[in-house]
């Protein structure tokens, strides 16, 4: 059996000159990588306390719902500004080059619900302390953060540090 980290291709001076792609489309279209990839992930949080999965668009959905549907909790999406139809809490944060708002609905998070965030990559961070904002903005408690992939050298870790961070891989 191939280890989780085998699964990952990593693709050089992706999408620009100097990036390390990671990219997780070689582990979801392996039924064995895909498999791995979601227990391994659920098997980091087991002892978690959590009522609602969060996951952000688009990666996040693919591994957040299963990880909800497994352990009966409801999937809440994080969007990308004007996709969602009802009224919305949004949150802004930079990017490398300009800005990014995401955005969630009002209703999909009671006050005092503990909130497990999944998403694929944490990189810089940036994503997911606005994922938290956005969050805490409606009265949610983050018990924690799970991503496949944890890029150490972009320190996501540190800018999060109040929170408690899994991953089921680290590349330095
Ligand atoms: P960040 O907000 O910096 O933590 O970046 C988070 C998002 O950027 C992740 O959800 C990934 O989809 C994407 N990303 C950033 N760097 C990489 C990388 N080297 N390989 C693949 N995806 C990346």
């Amino acid at each position: 059996m191939k280890k989780l980290e085998e699964y990952v291709k990593s693709i050089p001076d992706f999408p620009e000159k100097g990036i390390i792609f990671r990219d997780v489309t070689s582990v979801l279209q392996d039924a064995d990588g895909l498999h791995l990839a979601i227990d391994t992930m659920q098997e980091k949080i087991k002892d978690l306390d959590y009522d609602v999965v969060v996951g952000p668009e688009s990666r996040g959905f693919i591994f957040g719902t299963p990880i909800a549907y497994n352990n009966h909790k409801p999937f809440v999406l994080i969007r990308k500004k004007g996709k969602l139809p009802r009224e919305t809490v949004s949150a802004t944060y930079d990017l490398e080059y300009g800005s990014a708002t995401i955005e969630m609905h009002k209703d999909s998070i009671k006050p005092g619900q503990k909130v497990l965030i999944v998403d694929d990559l944490i990189a810089t961070g940036g994503t997911t302390e606005a994922m938290i904002r956005l969050i805490e903005s409606l009265g949610g408690e983050v018990a924690g953060v799970v991503v496949l992939i944890e890029l150490a050298g972009l320190k996501g870790r540190e800018r999060i540090s109040r929170y408690r961070l899994e991953s089921a891989i680290c590349y330095e």
